[in-house]
């Protein structure tokens, strides 16, 4: 199952969604800025899914240290599911990916190459 459609936030690009990779920066193809979803937003919905989870296999009657581990087998595939139909309301946050290096404030960033798109683009996620 895919990743949801997302847009660049600096330039609109849409983001190749097949090759986003978990733990990797997601490029743009545009103006190669560097991504990756927000941690709280993938917390969230890792919590909603484990929740889920839980819920699925409690309906099933299954007990004890049987719903735990049903709800560990499930986790991972009710998660993607989460993951897709969220995404297809709202896109999900993203928010620039940190630069291995760059110290413990993390606000460095990599300018991507001298690119006249990237004036134009007025939303910034830095935080
Ligand atoms: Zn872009």
């Amino acid at each position: 199952m895919r990743r949801p459609t997302v847009k660049c936030p600096a330039c609109g690009t849409l983001l190749p969604n097949n090759e986003y990779r978990a733990g990797e920066p997601w490029i743009c193809p545009s103006c190669s800025r560097q991504y990756r979803f927000a941690q709280r937003y993938d917390l969230l919905l890792w919590i909603i899914a484990l929740v889920l989870s839980f819920a699925i296999c409690f309906l099933f009657g299954l007990r004890g240290w049987k719903l735990a581990g049903g709800a560990l087998v499930l986790l991972a595939p009710v998660d993607l599911t989460c993951i897709y139909l969220i995404g297809v309301l709202i896109q999900p946050p993203l928010e620039p990916f940190p630069v291995e290096g760059a110290g413990a404030s993390g606000t460095r960033e990599k300018k991507p190459k001298s690119d006249p798109k990237d004036r134009t683009g007025g939303l910034d996620l830095r935080l």
